[in-house]
């Protein structure tokens, strides 16, 4: 089988496909014949070697994949059936999914929501999964489209893209941060109402004018900080992300004198049963549009390439991989 290997020396990731026996797989209880993986911006940190993500070498990157069962050990699946995994340390710690095949076990994987297939399933992938966790997190803490405006950060990447799609077919009113003029019409496609410049987020006083319902951000650092100050008494700021950076220079003010709620979103350890919900919302809400708005399709041999275009921000929405 063919897989993307990465292998590590003298102080550098090197990325190359390779022609690898299918015995080299790790342990597992089910094998997946790999249709489509994402390429995430986790996948691009390790791919690169600019974020450490992987820790033992040689590694078969992939956070996430789709595709069909090959071989089952394990009575919940079957030969043929459509299934997908993100998480769970899969292309971290264990080899995963930018792969023709990948053998895990069998409680990482979610079978696909029969309105999806492995290709439409990538397209949400880890980003667009985190993105509905990041919904849920809004409506779990009492934000609806009657609390106001609702604000993605990062929002032309692949989880922005996802939460602006999802919040405005939910109804919400979504502004847009984004560091792109480059890509307005697509936000504006997806149902951004309006799109603020990022670099209006990048210094802000402890408090400001009271503005937003609720948020979802990918980005951390100041602009983070500044969302916590603008955020409206009782709101919620479902919090995913670092493309920004991991710091957060902010004060107390927000949530003792405004009751703001600072919520963080893990998707790599969310428990089974909240996956499975948020993949049949995925499947019930994300419009048809999105599919062919949001999607980029290369191959296994473009990853490096793209791993880098992503750390560029020269890429928006969400990269899958065709896996032959
Ligand atoms: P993408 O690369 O697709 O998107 C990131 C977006 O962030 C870019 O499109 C850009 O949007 C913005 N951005 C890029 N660089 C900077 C910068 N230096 N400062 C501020 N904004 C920047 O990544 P994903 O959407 O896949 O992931 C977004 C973040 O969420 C990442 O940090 C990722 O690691 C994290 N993540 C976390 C998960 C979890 O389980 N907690 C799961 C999935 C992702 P624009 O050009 O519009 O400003």
């Amino acid at each position: 089988m063919q897989a993307l290997i990465l292998e590590h020396n003298e102080g550098q990731t090197h990325a190359e496909v390779k022609k690898i026996s299918t015995s080299a797989l790790p342990e597992g209880n089910v094998i997946v014949d790999i249709n489509y993986t994402g390429l995430n911006y986790k996948d691009a940190l390790a791919i690169t070697g600019k974020g450490k993500i992987i820790r033992q070498f040689p590694m078969v990157p992939g956070i996430d994949f789709a595709g069909r069962v090959h071989s089952s050990e394990d009575n919940r699946f079957h030969i043929g059936q459509p299934v997908l995994l993100t998480g769970w340390g899969v292309g971290e710690n264990h080899w995963g999914g930018l792969a023709q095949q990948a053998r895990v076990n069998a409680d990482w994987l979610v079978p696909i929501p029969e309105q999806l297939d492995p290709r439409k399933a990538m397209i949400i992938g880890t980003a667009g999964f985190t993105a509905m966790l990041c919904v849920m997190a809004l409506e779990e803490a009492g934000v609806t489209p009657q609390s106001g405006e609702v604000i993605v950060t990062g929002a032309s990447g692949g989880v922005g893209s996802t939460a602006v799609a999802l919040l405005h077919h939910l109804g919400y009113q979504v502004a847009a941060v984004s560091g792109r003029t480059s890509t307005h019409s697509y936000l504006q496609q997806l149902g951004a109402g309006r799109i603020l410049d990022r670099d209006a987020f990048s210094d802000s006083r402890p408090l400001e004018k009271q503005t937003w319902a609720g948020a979802i951000d990918t980005v951390g650092g100041k602009v983070l900080a500044t969302l916590l100050a603008q955020m409206n008494y009782g709101g919620c700021i479902a919090a995913c992300g670092l493309a920004g950076g991991t710091s957060l220079p902010t004060t107390v003010m927000p949530f003792i004198l405004r009751n703001v709620r600072l919520q963080g979103v893990d998707s790599v350890m969310a428990p089974a049963a909240r996956r499975v919900a948020a993949w049949e919302r995925l499947a019930r809400e994300l419009p048809e549009t999105f599919y062919q708005q949001a999607a980029t399709e290369i191959t296994l041999e473009q990853t490096s390439e793209y791993a880098h275009k992503i750390l560029n921000n020269e890429i928006h929405g969400r990269t899958v991989v065709k896996i032959d």
